[in-house]
């Protein structure tokens, strides 16, 4: 029996088996023997009395020990320390008139106790678990089996179980079934780098560690399986970002005969109804908010953007090519842009924060930055005199700047002023407050172009992977114009995170070998890495669709985490360790040989 069911651990008799958990006892059990199992969170020594907190999963209970009525449980509550493991057997009393605590489910009663077992000792912990505060987090990660024993670990981890659960129910209710797809594989590509597995029976061959199990469900449809899902784990060896992990769940799912609007509709729904019933944060649009990728980039310069509040940009390039502004116009004559943002009310900014401005926009990637800072009689600018007086009343007309705002602008190639403009905004959004953390705000963003010219290799990819399709009528511009090509991708945003994204998919052999060409395969490699997949649509394949949802993001802001690492039970950290299993590690030279592997360090890692 396992102990979610109440059994108590092999090493105590049945004597200490647990009648109830430490957060079930109320006032309507006074008078009842009862025995708790858990862990000492707390003890106060009285002098006489000494008091214990038992804590388990489910709550804490305050446990008395009373040297007079029972000697045995006093004195081996006296050698105990925080986190010994304890078999407490006792009655439940009323607390005395003025001592109930209304913060705690069990606050009405206390277990006077009549025997004490201790089952297990333990070390003083690395750090303190009654607390929560700042506690260093690779301390966190060694010692994550203390870390999950947290309140705050602990509710996030009910929460993401009943998320997922909730998801199941949603989706088996619509027919879905929940199917398993290797995670030992071949490649399957998502934009990024791969992991491999050597193969120990065919020498210096490889399997892939699934970026996402896209060909897989799109195989679950030609089988006529109709209604896929599955929890899935992806892999994906990326360059660390604060808040990456090289594993990853996604709810992912994939369905026959449907077009964007099924899709997004059925997830929408679902989304609704999981922050309805899980959160108490409010939805801020429903249904759904959607953009194209040209309106959010236009109007936000992101195609994930914090939609909390709105902030807008605005394209000042005509403006700004009008003036006698020198990096303005050299920019516009190499195909930039002039994109401006107004922050109200931060026109009191000091030049030393407006420094500070510029250094933060240069931090992302501008190589400078324009302010203008509107008072009520004047408009003080760091080019204010190259500036006509009309110009300046043009600009703020077009930003619809008032006294009190401060107008912030970069010129730069689109994806550079989009990019810098996109970070100021958050930056904004979180200094004035604006990114409500009590607001949940949702958008969908469609229209992504297929294709992204790609310089340096001289060939078109995938703006999200290549089995997308074009929206109806667009393929005709993959032969004469790609980059046109507008596809049937659509991606969920949540408070300025990507938290989902699909497409209907192609499902014509000719449309999928042309997309390939297009992004550099010769027809020797299409058949190698994807024959399988093209010959699977030459026997009958449904035209489908589907996505891939993230859950650790949605779980974090559900939660109002920052990081996904408080969400995952055992996350690697920031640089893609796993601190309490130590790996990445080395291996024995049997080990390698095994899978012939020869290892050759980079010159600045090998040993002395
Ligand atoms: N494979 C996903 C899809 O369903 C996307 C992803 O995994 O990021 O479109």
């Amino acid at each position: 029996m396992s102990a979610a069911t109440g059994a108590a651990p092999a090493t105590a008799t049945p004597r200490w088996r647990r009648t109830n958990t430490c957060g079930s006892l109320r006032d309507t059990d006074a008078n009842r023997t009862v025995v708790l199992n858990g862990w000492v969170h707390r003890r106060r020594d009285h002098g006489g009395l000494i008091f214990i907190d038992l804590r388990d999963r489910y709550g804490l209970t305050q446990v008395v020990c009373n040297p007079e009525t029972s000697p045995q449980a006093h004195q081996v509550v006296a050698d105990a320390r925080p986190e010994y493991v304890l078999a407490v057997e006792g009655t439940v009393a009323l607390r005395p008139e003025g001592t109930e605590n209304p913060n705690l489910d069990t606050g009405a009663i206390e277990v006077l106790a009549s025997a004490v077992e201790v089952l297990s000792a333990a070390q003083t912990p690395p750090f303190y678990l009654h607390e929560e505060g700042s506690v260093d987090e690779s301390l966190r990660l060694r010692y994550r089996y203390l870390d999950l024993r947290r309140p705050r670990m602990r509710d996030n981890l009910v929460l993401r179980h009943r998320i997922v659960k909730h998801m199941r129910d949603f989706l088996d209710a619509r027919n879905f079934l929940d199917i398993e797809t290797p995670i030992v594989t071949a490649a399957t590509p998502e934009g990024a780098r791969d992991y491999l597995v050597p193969s120990r029976l065919y020498p210096g061959q490889f399997y892939a560690l699934p970026q996402s199990p896209q060909q897989f469900k799109q195989l679950l449809m030609v089988s006529g399986l109709d209604r896929y899902y599955q929890i899935a784990r992806c892999f994906r060896d990326e360059d660390q970002r604060a808040d990456r992990q090289p594993e990853f769940t996604q709810l992912d799912l994939e369905i026959s005969f449907v077009q964007r609007e099924d899709v997004m509709g059925l997830i929408e729904a679902l989304y609704i109804e999981l922050c309805e019933r899980h959160s108490e944060m409010r939805l801020l649009s429903n249904p759904f908010r959607r953009l194209t990728y040209a309106e959010a980039l236009e109007r936000y310069g992101s195609d994930r953007p914090d939609l909390r509040f709105e902030l807008p940009l605005t394209d000042i390039s005509e403006l700004a090519g009008a003036t006698e502004v020198q990096v303005f116009r050299t920019v516009l004559a190499n195909g930039g842009v002039v994109k401006a943002l107004r922050v109200p009310g931060c026109g009191d900014y000091t030049r030393r924060r407006l420094d500070e401005l510029v250094d933060l926009a240069k931090q992302f990637g501008a190589k400078g930055l324009v302010w203008l800072v509107v008072g009520e009689q004047d408009v003080r600018a760091s080019i204010r005199r190259y500036l006509r007086d009309g110009e300046v009343a043009a600009l703020l007309e077009a930003t619809e700047a008032v006294p009190g705002d401060l107008i912030l602008a970069v010129a730069d190639q689109p994806a550079v002023a989009n990019e810098v403009l996109a970070r100021l905004r958050d930056e904004f959004g979180a200094r004035l407050g604006l990114a409500d953390p009590n607001v949940l705000a949702f958008c969908w963003i469609v229209d992504f172009p297929l294709l992204e010219w790609e310089a340096d290799a001289g060939h078109w990819t995938f703006s999200h992977n290549p089995f997308c399709s074009p929206r109806p009528g667009e393929a005709q511009w993959l032969d004469t114009d790609p980059g046109r090509a507008v596809s049937n991708q659509y991606d969920l945003v949540l408070n300025g995170h990507e938290i989902g994204g699909g497409s209907i998919r192609i499902h014509q052999r000719a449309l999928q070998e042309r997309v390939f060409e297009l992004m550099g395969y010769s027809a020797e490699q299409i058949e190698r890495q994807f024959g399988h997949m093209l010959t699977a649509f030459e026997y009958g394949v449904p035209p489908h669709g589907g996505i891939a949802m993230g859950i650790d993001r949605f779980i974090a802001v559900l939660a109002g985490e920052d990081s996904i690492r408080e969400v995952i039970a055992f996350p690697k950290n920031q640089a893609a360790a796993d601190l309490l299993m130590q790996a990445p590690g080395p291996v024995s030279q049997g080990q390698l040989d095994e899978v012939h592997i020869a290892v050759r360090l980079p010159p600045d890692e090998q040993q002395p």
